[in-house]
């Protein structure tokens, strides 16, 4: 048995029939004897939609309501979840990024994950129960506002929760069949990478390939989590990246030199 953390993009929630299907994936791993956390992104583009409603009724949002606002739109998707895995007749519950105790510095819009507080996810597993946690939000104990971590920020949530809950993998169920050598919307002749170092994929994400959010990157390295970047519609092997070296060497082309000595501090 396996402890899986299973993200899925806002693509891949794109619509109740994606939800559906998303459920189904999260049923089969439950049945197949895995423990099951779940993160989901908004569905489609909310989040965009949200920030335009936002602007539309005040140019300069107070950055503590935008954030509520924003935090709004995981836990439709969220719940929805949980819902189409009720519906196929297995245990889910729900939770906010708060309620998952994802604890965060004070900055709207931007925040940075400082705690990861996982001992009701821990019970609910040990009742048997999968996981939904809303990703891109978090509280602040200090201000105790809700926050969000920034584009891309569910990302961080997944990682952030299965280093936490120290699962055996943090599966990332997006839009292409993995990480490729450039952004394969854009260049056809992409190759898809099987297996990546945290530096490879660091300096991917930072020149700009946006399927992993660059702080994720960092958590997963510090923390050592191994991310499957797989497509939610299909069965292919996706990218795995990890610190074990790729098998055959062969250099990562990026589509933009990644800053010299911009690492992060990890080891
Ligand atoms: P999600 O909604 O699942 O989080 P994103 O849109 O954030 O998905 O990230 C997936 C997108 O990242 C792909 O649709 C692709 O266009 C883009 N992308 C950019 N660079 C790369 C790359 N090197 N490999 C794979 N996808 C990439
Ligand atoms: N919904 C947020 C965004 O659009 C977070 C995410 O999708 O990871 O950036
Ligand atoms: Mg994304």
């Amino acid at each position: 048995m396996a402890l899986i953390v299973q993200k899925y993009g806002g693509s891949s929630v794109w619509s109740t029939d994606r939800i559906k299907h998303a459920a189904r994936r999260v049923v089969a791993a439950h049945t197949a004897g895995h423990e099951v956390v779940v993160v989901v992104s908004a569905m489609g583009d909310t989040t965009d939609r949200l920030l335009g409603m936002a602007r539309e009724v005040d140019p300069v949002p107070p950055p503590r309501e935008l954030d509520l606002l924003l935090a709004s739109g995981e836990q439709v998707s969220n719940t929805l979840t949980a819902m189409a895995i009720h519906a196929l007749g297995a245990r889910a519950c729900s939770l906010s990024g708060p309620q998952a105790g994802i604890v965060t510095t004070s900055v709207h819009g931007e925040a940075h994950i400082v705690d990861v507080r996982p001992e009701r996810i821990r019970r609910l597993l040990d009742h048997g129960a999968i996981v939904l946690v809303a990703g891109f939000q978090g509280v602040c104990r200090e201000t105790g506002e809700v926050t969000t971590l920034g584009r891309g920020g569910s990302d961080t949530t997944a990682i952030a929760l299965a280093a936490a809950l120290k699962a055996d993998v943090c599966e990332i169920y997006t839009d292409v069949d993995g990480v490729y050598t450039a952004d394969p919307r854009l260049v056809p002749t992409a190759r898809l990478l099987r297996h990546l170092t945290y530096e490879e994929m660091w300096e991917l994400a930072a020149a700009g390939a946006r399927v992993l959010a660059l702080r994720s990157v960092e958590h997963a390295w510090r923390y050592g989590v191994t991310v499957h970047v797989r497509s939610a519609q299909g069965d292919g092997p996706g990218t795995v990246v990890s610190d074990r070296l790729r098998e055959v060497r062969e250099p990562v082309l990026v589509g933009a030199a990644a800053p010299a000595g911009a690492g992060p501090e990890v080891p």
